[in-house]
């Protein structure tokens, strides 16, 4: 038995037809995890669907009800680049709410996963990349109104930019910077990338991705690691490493959501990291680490995968719980006493 809850419906399906994003993705995880013992039928927790007044948190009214009554136009809908139905977005309420049921238990264990989510290109009034509603923006608002935390970090670790999240968590004025002591020479880090930071309020959101990929805009985050084509597991991990350092030295939040994203993965279809299984695993248990150190709970959601052998991308994604298993049962956190 696993000392956390992963959140999963059979509903995580999403009827979008032949597609690069496998939907069945969420059950292949599922069925591997309890196949190889890794994970048992009690460790499974349903979600819910969040309601409209929850996703409304983050989503415009007018957007909101777009999506309700089927009234996207053919533009928003390309946009999406993923087909339009009532039971698509019945599928995304639920993913939003299986997050929102990951950080309460999160709240409670240290640790939450849900087996689907991370949909962070979706913006407050438009959604984008096979994103619709932001379940990660999603949970951490509703929790902010239930009181329950104050303040948030997204550690969004895909290989694409987590812009939806930016844009939601920037507020009016959001002026990036970049910091010379942080070149790479500096922090005896592999050169390449560049870290730029901007202000931050009560949400802190740092992405690591691909500089040379989707989207080409990048609102900024209050962290972006900008990475080049090709990036491998010891400079990835390094830059990972000081921006959650760095992160967390200026930042202290109440509850981390980490976006684990299959995609820097080598072969990636749609990504150009160069990633092995391994070095992801690293990540995750990075992140892990750094969060279990410091008593601040993880709620955890997948986003992309979409290796061209799609084992490939359930593999990587039942790492992230065989990571977790691995740092939380070493040690019970102080959240979870
Ligand atoms: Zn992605």
């Amino acid at each position: 038995m696993l000392p956390f809850k992963l959140v999963y419906s059979e509903k995580y399906f999403l009827p979008i037809g032949e597609h690069v994003f496998r939907a069945d993705k969420f059950r292949l995880v599922r069925e591997r995890l309890l196949q190889r013992g890794e994970a048992d039928e009690s460790d499974f927790v349903a979600p819910r669907a969040a309601t409209e007044a929850e996703v409304m948190l983050v989503h415009s009214p007018l957007y909101v009800n777009k999506l309700l009554e089927g009234s996207l136009s053919a533009r928003e809908e390309l946009e999406m680049e993923i087909p339009y139905s009532a039971q698509v977005v019945d599928a995304f309420m639920l993913h939003a709410g299986g997050s929102i049921v990951a950080a309460e238990h999160a709240l409670k264990d240290g640790i939450g996963i849900n087996i689907g989510g991370g949909f962070h290109h979706a913006f407050p009034d438009h959604g984008e990349g096979f994103c619709m509603i932001n379940d990660i923006a999603v949970a951490i608002r509703a929790m902010q109104k239930r009181g329950v935390i104050g303040r948030a970090m997204t550690v969004d670790c895909d290989v694409h930019q987590g812009n939806g999240t930016a844009a939601i968590f920037a507020g009016a004025v959001h002026i990036p910077n970049t910091l010379p002591s942080w070149s790479a020479a500096a922090l005896g880090a592999p050169q390449g990338a560049v870290m730029t930071t901007g202000p931050s309020k009560d949400v802190f959101t740092i992405s690591v991705h691909q500089e040379n990929n989707y989207p080409y805009m990048k609102p900024a985050s209050s962290i972006d690691v900008n990475l080049p084509d090709g990036c491998g597991d010891m400079e990835y991990l390094g830059w990972l490493d000081n921006a959650l350092s760095s992160g967390l030295r200026q930042f202290e939040p109440e509850l981390i959501a980490y976006v684990a994203g299959a995609d820097p993965f080598r072969e990636d279809q749609l990504g150009g990291l160069n990633l092995s299984m391994d070095g992801l695993k690293q990540r995750d248990e990075l992140v892990f680490r750094a969060a279990h150190a410091r008593s601040i709970p993880v709620m955890v959601t997948y986003a992309g995968g979409y290796a061209r052998e799609v084992a490939d991308t359930v593999a990587i994604h039942c790492n992230t719980v065989i990571a977790a298993a691995e740092v939380y049962r070493a040690a019970p956190s102080e959240a979870s006493r």
